[in-house]
């Protein structure tokens, strides 16, 4: 029957966790073999293989030298300045070793915070991976961050040294990064003693501190050809501190290890990506998030792959940018979000289909609610595999997800599928942590110890960890994720949206993915935003703010009237009238963070006409004043 051998995988990682866990470790190396596989004596602090000696850097380069040192590593793309260029293991060896002996000069050793505020350039990842290597922690900062931000986590994290650039390019223009970097500085409580800058020559007037900053460029030219041997570190000393997105509020630190991530991840690439030594996968995501860190950087090159490192949006020089290279390189696993698969919904599909995709074997998309029609497109158009799969900064690699690796099972439009070995994942009734039935709404939670590759704390504050992450239950200690799920009779599960998403419509609670999903299903649509605004009478209202495919369709008036209703018709049709929008505002852009997922606080915020809160990860300020300006117009 299908799906059998997946099953009995699952059940054996949670029944038998250490001989499952302890096979995985053999796909990376260790220097040392570890005394436990698990020491849970302090739950629910999970430290996984306890007394081991590995290093991430070795596993993703140096390992790898004596059998693909000819073979590329990274190869970068930018459509911002038109750079192409390609590092085989061999010469990634080499920058990284020269990067992380310049590091050492700057006085940087084991367990100092490297903050790495950096455009998608090549050398960001050496940054990373040079940390690695010496045991220092990195803590990368999406680019382009306000100032206010940055300073934030600067002081949470108090590095030593800040790795950055003059400028990074954004849809052909210059983002300048240093100004923002010293005003962060001039904020922060704990400076760092160095600023470690790259100068790409975009932005010629930049500012310069000396004797602060240094130059990249003079420091590595002293540094070529140094040879720094690995520090090897205790399984579980951290790796990295990496905030979340800030979708829900004050970030978090989430603090990583550095042998449980190893092996998860190269288990991940054998089980969930089917990612083999010498195959190549571009995922087009940011350093800047956990997408990044863990498949852009980490995952592919643990697993002796190549990996697309790519400087550009998704439709400049137009929207078939990301297939030409799928094209080009031989592309076998791709990565991306399904709000740039909405964005390619809304362009001819030739973009897509006049290239060679012959390579590509799966595309898996994580990081928002995947909707069902969307899924059906994207996977109709490429006729292959389109996986959606669910998690979060905090578990660094999937929770819920198909794992061809492993059996390759029917995908099923608008589901994440399964819960990913390693996971005790359950659905837990808000009410008494008591398991959900099928077809149940409950809250997605994780029995723990949480696998390996999970957070193992938040940085300096074990107490928020555990407050914030294992005490939603009075008489339960289990891993929250916040958001709602649910499963269906044959174990497929779905994301409702988040736990504070929730609409309660006369008693009624609704997650606003089920209304979202439920508009999307009108044909006209390309992407909705539902939030709850405050009711006199129901309590709460559900609104829409929807982007048309085609936004000719409602140039009128009496257009829009009419769709409006045909929209709130088929919401009907799909859940019943309880959650039908009170009003549909068709709009052009929705606000969304830099990482693509939609702000639904400020939207509702403004709805309600409060101040929108904290905006430093929002893309577009534009998008508000649409919705600014749909709320405030008198009701057609
Ligand atoms: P913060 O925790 O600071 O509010 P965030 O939750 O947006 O920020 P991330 O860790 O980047 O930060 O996002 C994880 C969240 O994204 C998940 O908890 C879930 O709400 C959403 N998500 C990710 N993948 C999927 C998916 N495949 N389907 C539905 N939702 C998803
Ligand atoms: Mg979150």
């Amino acid at each position: 029957m299908s799906g059998e051998k997946l099953r009995a995988f699952h059940r054996r990682s949670i029944e038998d966790r250490e001989g499952f866990w302890a096979e995985q470790a053999a796909l990376v190396d260790w220097q040392r073999p570890w005394d436990a596989v698990l020491d849970y004596s302090r739950p629910p602090f999970a430290r996984w293989f306890a007394g081991g000696l590995t290093n991430l850097c070795h596993n993703a380069v140096d390992r790898h030298l004596a059998a693909r040192r000819h073979q590329p590593a990274l190869v970068f793309v930018s459509t911002e300045t038109g750079a192409e260029k390609s590092y085989t293991y061999g010469e990634l060896h080499a920058e990284v070793n020269r990067v992380a002996a310049m590091m050492q000069s700057l006085g940087v050793t084991r367990g100092d915070r490297v903050l790495v505020y950096m455009p998608m350039i090549p050398e960001a990842a050496f940054a990373m991976l040079a940390c690695a290597r010496i045991g220092a922690i990195h803590s990368v900062v999406f680019g382009g961050f306000a100032a206010h931000s940055l300073a934030t986590r600067i002081d949470d994290a108090r590095p030593k040294l800040v790795v950055s650039a003059d400028a990074g390019m954004r849809a052909g223009k210059v983002v300048p990064y240093k100004h923002l970097l010293d005003e962060a500085i001039d904020l922060c409580a704990a400076k760092p003693a160095h600023v470690l800058l790259f100068d790409r020559g975009l932005d010629p007037g930049f500012p310069r501190c000396a004797p602060r900053d240094v130059d990249w460029q003079t420091l590595g030219a002293r540094h070529a050809g140094a040879a720094v041997p690995v520090e090897w570190l205790e399984s579980n000393e951290p790796s990295y501190i990496l905030y979340t997105s800030g979708t829900t509020g004050r970030p978090k630190g989430v603090q990583r290890d550095t042998g449980g991530y190893a092996v998860a991840l190269a288990a991940s690439m054998r089980h969930i990506y089917c990612g083999a030594a010498g195959d190549t996968m571009f995922t087009t995501s940011d350093i800047g998030w956990v997408v990044g860190h863990s498949y852009i950087v980490y995952g592919p090159l643990l697993a002796g792959m190549t990996t697309i490192f790519y400087e550009g949006t998704p439709i400049r020089p137009d929207p078939g940018i990301w297939w030409s290279l799928v094209e080009r390189h031989g592309v076998n696993v791709m990565f991306s979000a399904p709000t740039a698969i909405r964005v390619l919904k809304k362009q001819d599909p030739a973009f897509v289909t006049r290239h060679d995709l012959s390579s590509l074997r799966h595309l898996f998309l994580a990081g928002e609610p995947l909707d069902e029609p969307t899924h059906r497109w994207i996977s109709d158009l490429l006729g292959k595999p389109v996986i959606d799969h669910y998690w979060q900064t905090e578990t660094g690699w999937p929770m819920l997800t198909a794992m061809p690796g492993v059996e390759p099972t029917p995908v099923k439009f608008g589901s994440p599928a399964f819960p990913a070995y390693g996971y005790d994942l359950r659905l837990l009734r808000e009410s008494d942590a008591s398991e959900a039935g099928a077809d149940e709404k409950a809250v997605v939670a994780v029995v723990p110890p949480l696998p390996p590759g999970c957070l193992s704390t938040v940085w300096g504050d074990d107490e928020r960890f555990v407050k914030t992450y294992f005490s939603m239950f009075r008489d339960r200690q289990v891993y929250s994720s916040f958001d709602w799920g649910i499963r269906d009779a044959e174990g497929y599960h779905t994301i409702l949206g988040r736990t504070d998403d929730v609409i309660n419509v006369a008693g009624h609670r609704l997650g606003t993915r089920e209304i979202e999903e439920a508009v999307q299903a009108h044909a006209a649509v390309a992407e909705v935003a539902v939030v709850g605004v405050a009711d006199a009478l129901k309590g709460q209202m559900p609104l829409a703010f929807a982007v048309l495919k085609n936004p000719a369709v409602a140039a009128t008036p009496q257009a829009r009237a009419a769709l409006e209703k045909e929209v709130m018709a088929t919401v009907d049709g799909q859940l019943g009238a309880i959650g039908r929008p009170a009003r549909v505002h068709f709009v052009t852009l929705l606000p969304k963070t830099r990482s693509g997922k939609l702000l639904r606080r400020s939207i509702q915020a403004l709805a309600e006409g409060r101040d929108p809160g904290d905006l430093t990860t929002l893309e577009d300020p534009a998008a508000l004043d649409q919705i600014r300006a749909a709320t405030a117009a008198p009701r057609a």
